[in-house]
Parts: C-alpha cells; structure tokens; sequence
C-alpha cells in the first residue's frame, strides 16, 4: 500500500502520517484543484493564446479518519440494561448493531475479562486470571489493541475506574493512562476532556454499577439506579466526541447476587453494542465474545491483531460491503 501524504493535525500539533487507501485516493482529489490552479496561471502567460475558460476549483472535503471509544461498564447485566431503561445506550442500540447475548471469559471477573477484551486473547493465552493489581505480575504478556495502535502510530488513552486495570498498562502502548476515582461521572469528565484534547482508541472503563451491584445486589433498585448513571456519563462523553467517533458499549460481566465470576448466563451474558460510520442497524446474529471487541476496534483503525489472537472482527455489524474504504486490502481475519 502506498504511504499517503496526508498529515493529521488532531493531536496537539503533532503531524502524523498513515497509511489508509483511503487516504491515497482523497490525495489523489487534492491534488485535481492545484493542477486546475496550474494550468490556470500558466495560461496567464500567454496573451497570444486562447483564452483559458476558468476552470472552478471544487473545495475537497476534509478526510475523516478512524476513531474508536470503547465503553466498559463493570458488571452490566443485559437484562438489567433494558430494565434501567438507558435512553442513551438504547440510542446507540436503535442507530447501530447490537446483541444482548455477547458472552465474557471465564473466569467472569474484571480483571480477566478486560484483558481479554482488550487484546482479544482468552485467559489461558494472556494469563490474567487473578482479579486485583498484582504490579510483581508485570503487565499483560500479550499484545493488546492499544499496543497494535500505537504500533501503527496512533494515540491511545485509557480511563479506568479500578486501579486493577493498570495491569494493562504497557509501557509505551497507553500513551494517557488516566486513573479516577471510582465515580463514572469523574470518569465522564475525564474522557471528556480526552475527547476534546485528540485520540484515536479511548477505552473509558464506568466502575460503579459493579460496584452498586455487590454492595446492593445485582438487579435492586439500587443498582438499576447505577446503570442509569452510567449510561449518562457516557452521554456525556459521546457530547464531547468528534463527529464520525464509531462507539462500543460492551460490560466486562453481569453478576447475580452480590457477586460473579461463575459460569452461570447472569455473570457470562454481556451487552455489545456499536454505532458509527458503516455500522448497520441490525440486532446481530453472530456470537459475540467479549475478545471480539479488540478484534473489531482494530479493524475500524484499519489494524488487525496478531495471528494468535482469538478475537475476530465482527463483520456482520457493517453495512457490506465488509472491506471498504479505509479496510480495503488490509488482512483482517474471517468472521465467525
Ligand atoms: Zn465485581
């Protein structure tokens, strides 16, 4: 693929360049004004000639790039979703491609579960399985959606409402790792500002319907009650995203009780939800694991993850066909 001269100038004057066909073809339809231009001046300089008719210069609209957010909300039952009513979230669900039966990994913990579904790869090839910060552990092994990112040259920024989650945190590969307090409206704020400020993946991790769930129980008033906060933070967020942002709404786990981590549906069923540019509007068909999510945030940057990942992107969610534009003739694998 040919290295396009196309600069992004999103990221606090940072100029970057990437490869998109895309990006080659829009280009191509830059340069057609400027030649126009030329040949328009040229022929300025010869009064003997013809009169040059002026040719218009069609204004070139400004390239729209990839940009992924990855909303994360602990403990969110998709049953609980539809119950809590959400309008924010069940916006998103009409204008984009949605199941309520995606799946997490065992074990159907946080820490686990969101190192599978950002890097795509099960417990047994990532080897989180344990469910607080262990920093002697190191970082994750494996690469991650960040990694491949930044591997690619784009800026990566995660929220997270758990100090668990720094366990993903490879150096290098999150460039704004940013840790709240366990309040999804700070984390709102937060990814806000981020929003604002450039990004091209944002993973934005809601911790408090979890944490509602195994101090009230899952599915009490007190905890639909959570799920209504959450989902306006994440309106709050989606206000501050640029226009074109494609959007994630997924869960880590559900829970029963005042706990998870079983294999029973309440703790392995999770919400997975996406809207933005090419996404259709349909209730998706395909199964859904959460390592999917590492897997299609790649392929909407024009990335894919390495072979081993189990992950896959979820092709069905798109309008067809699948591999257009900015995808076209990148190596993406099959869908499940
Ligand atoms: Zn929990």
């Amino acid at each position: 693929m040919l290295r396009c001269c196309l600069p992004n100038h999103n990221h606090g004057g940072e100029v970057r360049f990437r490869d998109h066909s895309v990006s080659r073809g829009l280009c191509c339809a830059r340069i057609a004004p400027l030649a126009a231009l030329v040949a328009l001046l040229s022929g300025c300089g010869h009064s003997a000639a013809q009169p040059t008719p002026p040719v218009p210069v069609v204004p070139v609209a400004a390239p729209t790039l990839p940009r992924v957010v990855i909303f994360s909300i602990d403990g969110l039952r998709p049953d609980a979703l539809l119950q809590a009513g959400a309008p924010v979230i069940a916006g998103l669900a009409s204008r984009g491609a949605s199941t309520w039966r995606a799946q997490t990994v065992m074990p159907s913990t946080t820490l686990p579960s969101h190192a599978s579904m950002l890097s795509g790869y099960l417990p047994s090839a990532h080897g989180i399985t344990w469910d607080d910060y262990r920093p002697e552990n190191g970082p994750i092994a494996v690469s991650t959606v960040f990694s491949v990112a930044r591997a690619a040259g784009l800026r990566t920024v995660l929220i997270a409402g758990k100090e668990k989650l720094r366990q993903l945190d490879v150096p290098g590969m999150v460039q704004r790792f940013d840790l709240c307090a366990a309040d999804d409206q700070e984390v709102a704020s937060r990814a806000a500002g981020e929003a604002m400020a450039g990004f091209d993946l944002m993973f934005v991790h809601l911790p408090q319907t979890d944490l509602t769930g195994h101090a009230q129980g899952w599915m009490s008033a007190a905890y639909l009650d959570a799920i209504a906060g959450a989902d306006r933070a994440v309106g709050r967020v989606l206000a501050a995203l640029p226009a074109g942002t494609t959007v994630i709404v997924t869960a880590d786990h559900g829970g029963h009780d005042f706990n998870h981590g079983t294999t029973q549906p309440a703790d392995m069923l999770i919400p997975w939800v996406m809207a933005g540019p090419r996404v259709a509007v349909r209730t998706l068909t395909t199964k859904v694991v959460t390592t999917d999510t590492a897997a299609t945030a790649a392929w909407v940057l024009g990335l894919s993850l390495p072979g081993g990942a189990s992950g896959r992107p979820v092709l069905e969610a798109f309008e067809p066909p699948a591999v257009t534009g900015a995808r076209a003739g990148l190596a993406v694998g099959a869908s499940r």
